[in-house]
């Protein structure tokens, strides 16, 4: 079938499912893919279970007249968001960087909210399945989007954005994030730049946090026109907005001189704050109102979130960790004053490649300036971290971790929970 032929079928089911366990009724269902499945095999089930259609790239499967057979399913489900794009004429907001694309994300579209109708990406569908999904399900009604685009490898950037066709952007920062993928700090640098790079050409804009110098330097090499950057916080600049003095929770100065007692923890967040109120300015929201959305958020998905366990407090930021986000995280949680003894619960951090050796020790080396009366470690990968941290727990298995936990029952601890992704560090909530 031509796109354009399934264009109108989608216009008229705007629809799309990838998981028999979650389908929809009345869906095209996109049989994709992956290291383990293959979506051909589950076309049928999907018609079974209520789906209008079967997009298929296999033809042993085209079982009936409801299986459209296509080149390549995956292909085919970014040529359709791609031309479904071109067809919203609306802005479109890109959220890239190494850290805080989802908070930022999240903080932007409740800012944007107050005026507009808002769509923004769901979860953390930021990849080339996530992304063309996501334009596939905004509403026709939709005034504004906000699109998180991720990425682990160069070229992928600039490959969402041909799909999202952003007319703003964002780059969060640039970290120490998916080194195993981006090869090197030059390489992440690159591959935001990507999104920079796009926006050039398109006539669009961006926010950027000026005190972030790597931004700055990309900016500067590329000649990105400086009326087509709107920046923040600080008092020269196009939003100026202070950095509260509490330091639990993040306050911040507004424009208008008040102060806003967030629900939010970590010095880092400021500056995701600080992007979804430059943004609103942007598009003209009241400050009043953005004041509002800010205060309305509570981090939630193991990001950034004070949880009260029995007798102790517990920052559990387990959703993902990198170098640079395990060191804000550490910077920040050794800054809070509390009589409560203090413990970091880390696990480690993966997709470093050949950099994980020499980022678990310098890790082991910033946890050791900071005297924390109790380390406990997770992971292989966390071994050289050891050379610096004599007195630390350290485990190489979630059981005996747990047993640790359990015997040791620690109570009125103030603890950081951090690590990857795929060691889940919130398992040991169940022990504290
Ligand atoms: P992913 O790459 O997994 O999509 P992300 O960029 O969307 O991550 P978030 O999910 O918003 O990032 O935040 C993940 C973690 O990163 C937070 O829990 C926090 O530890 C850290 N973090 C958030 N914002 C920042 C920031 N501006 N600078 C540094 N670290 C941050
Ligand atoms: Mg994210």
């Amino acid at each position: 079938m031509q796109l354009a032929e399934l264009y109108k079928v989608y216009l008229a089911n705007p629809r799309i499912s990838t998981d028999t366990r979650k389908i929809e009724a009345g869906s095209i269902f996109f049989a994709l893919k992956g290291a383990n499945f293959n979506g051909n095999a589950f076309a049928q089930e999907a018609l079974d279970k209520g789906a209008i259609y079967a997009v298929i790239d296999e033809k042993k499967y085209q079982n009936s007249e409801k299986c459209i057979l296509v080149k390549n399913v995956l292909k085919t489900l970014q040529q359709l968001a791609t031309l479904h794009r071109k067809n919203l004429d609306i802005p479109f907001i890109a959220i890239a960087g190494s850290n805080g694309k989802t908070t930022t994300k999240e903080l932007t579209a409740l800012v944007l909210a107050q005026k507009y109708k808002t769509f923004a990406t769901q979860g953390n569908l930021n990849n080339h399945i996530g992304v063309p999904l996501t334009i596939l399900s905004i509403p026709k009604d939709t005034e504004i989007a906000v699109i998180e685009l991720g990425a682990n490898h160069i070229g992928e950037t600039v490959f969402l954005c041909q799909i999202a066709q952003p007319t703003c952007g964002v780059v969060t920062n640039i970290g120490l994030d998916h080194l195993e993928g981006f090869g090197s700090l030059e390489g992440v640098a690159k591959a935001n730049s990507e999104l920079y790079k796009y926006l050039q050409k398109n006539k669009g804009v961006i926010f950027l946090n000026t005190n972030e110098k790597e931004l700055l330097s990309v900016l500067e090499k590329l000649k990105f026109p400086k009326k087509r950057t709107f920046t923040y916080p600080n008092e020269k600049d196009y939003l100026h907005c202070k950095l509260g003095s509490s330091d639990f929770f993040v306050s911040y100065e507004n424009e208008q001189g008040n102060f806003i007692q967030t629900q939010l923890i970590g010095k880092y967040n400021f500056a995701n704050i600080a992007t979804a109120l430059c943004i609103g300015k942007y598009f003209g929201v009241a400050p009043e109102k953005m004041d509002e959305a800010i205060l309305s958020y509570k981090p939630r998905n193991n990001r950034s979130q004070i949880l009260h366990q029995n007798t102790n407090i517990v920052i559990l930021d387990a959703y993902n960790a990198n170098p640079s986000s395990m060191k804000e995280a550490i910077e920040n949680f050794a800054q809070i004053q509390t009589s409560q003894s203090k413990a970091v619960i880390l696990g480690q951090m993966n997709e470093l490649g050949s950099y994980s050796y020499a980022e678990h020790q310098k890790l082991g080396k910033l946890i050791a300036e900071k005297n924390f009366d109790l380390v406990v470690l997770y992971g292989d990968e966390m071994q050289p971290a050891l050379e610096f941290l004599p007195k630390a727990y350290f485990f190489t298995d979630k059981f005996s971790l747990h047993n640790w936990l359990k015997d040791k029952n620690l109570q009125d601890w103030f603890i950081l929970v951090k690590g990857s992704r795929g060691v889940q560090m919130e398992s040991v909530l169940d022990f504290l």
